[in-house]
């Protein structure tokens, strides 16, 4: 890895190919974008330049801040620990719910204002006591290139990393990609191509396969989060379709979270998610042979905590990204019956508490 934003933004691009026809197919992720030369793919920040595809975004950063790992969500992953979150600009689908499409849709490089080399972006969290950094606020998968870097620079100062996506990725980048996270929580944003055709404009089935890919050939630690919006994907068929295909083929151990939409971006006119739906989820879930399932954007420590699913103690105490009760052990299993909790503890909680810090990155040297 070299420190390359003292030479310029604009940096070769992975995963790509020559078509017979003289464009060029990028691969990074299943939207498989053909261009002619000056053209940006649909995320707008990989483009072709000449004869081959760049990523334009390498060391540029749309703000930083430090949040509740919890606030990703991921609620068996260090909790309680803060966690250093960054996004860019862009993203590869083009959700008509999105809760972030500031930054998402932005379309003008200003945006991109900080100055973020992988270097600062590491020391900033290890000064700052955080456990790990998160790619998130935008997709990680089309800046690839710059999260890998970022990774890395993040794994040699002992920090984890963290990828918060829908996903949608091809399949020679998601071994590149995943190699270098210690966690994700991944978006399944419903169970019908319906709805990732009409609202997301891509297809179920590419998200299915990172889910089993993640499960099965990787060792990174997979939370799901499926954003619950009325009249769109909250049918007590499809909750049931989501979980019975979550248990089968991922297990019962995959945290499911199950959040509140409120309206944003082309979807104005949508009501809030009652809470009482993300309640109905969850208990689908848990009846389907799901261990973990929560609510989330809504204050409900009965539904927000982890229940051991061997005696049924609470584990975990949760409202929102406020941790209470505590009752692991050292090694991560009940205190009352000494069944093991699936994910990654240390012997005590964080104390970060629900709070949001905005931060400036420390220069590198
Ligand atoms: S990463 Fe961007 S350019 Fe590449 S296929 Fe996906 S949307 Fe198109």
């Amino acid at each position: 890895m070299t420190d390359r934003a003292s030479l310029t933004d604009t940096v070769p691009g992975r995963y790509w190919h020559h078509l017979d026809d003289g464009r060029i197919q990028c691969d990074v992720c299943p939207r498989f974008c053909k261009l002619n030369d000056g053209q940006r793919g649909l995320c707008f920040v990989r483009a072709r330049q000449g004869d081959q595809m760049v990523l334009t975004t390498w060391g540029r950063s749309s703000g930083f801040c430090i949040d509740p790992i919890e606030k990703k969500p991921l609620n068996h992953f260090l909790p309680g620990t803060p966690i250093l979150s960054f996004g860019t600009a862009g993203c590869n689908l083009t959700c008509k719910f999105c809760q972030n499409y500031e930054i998402s849709k932005a379309r003008e490089m200003d945006k991109l204002s900080s100055l973020a080399t992988p270097e600062m972006i590491a020391k900033t969290a290890k000064a700052h006591g955080c456990s790990a950094v998160a790619f998130t606020y935008n997709d990680p998968v089309i800046f690839l290139e710059y999260a890998v870097d970022v990774a890395i620079a993040c794994r040699e100062m002992g920090l984890r990393t963290v990828a918060v996506t829908a996903g949608y990725i091809g399949d020679k980048a998601r071994a590149e990609f995943f190699r270098h996270m210690d966690a994700a929580n991944v978006d399944l944003k419903g169970f019908t191509d319906r709805f990732y055709h009409q609202l997301c404009s891509a297809h179920l089935d590419d998200v299915l396969e990172t889910l089993k890919y993640l499960r099965h050939e990787t060792g990174v630690w997979m939370e799901l989060t499926n954003l619950v919006i009325p009249g769109e994907n909250d049918g007590d068929a499809e909750f049931h379709e989501m979980t019975q295909w979550v248990h089968n083929e991922l297990g019962p151990d995959v945290p499911m979270h199950f959040s509140a939409f409120h309206p944003d971006w082309k979807m104005m006119d949508t009501p809030r998610t009652p809470p009482e739906t993300l309640v109905r989820a969850r208990k689908i879930a848990m009846d389907n042979g799901m261990r973990y399932a929560y609510v989330g954007n809504v204050h409900d420590k009965t539904h927000s905590s982890t229940f051991c699913h061997g005696c049924g103690d609470i584990l975990i105490g949760r409202d929102w990204y406020q941790l209470s009760d505590w009752n692991l052990d050292a090694h991560g299993a009940c205190r009352s019956c000494g069944t093991h909790c699936a994910g990654v503890f240390q012997a005590k909680p964080g104390t970060w508490g629900p709070k949001r810090q905005p931060v400036r990155l420390m220069a590198s040297n």
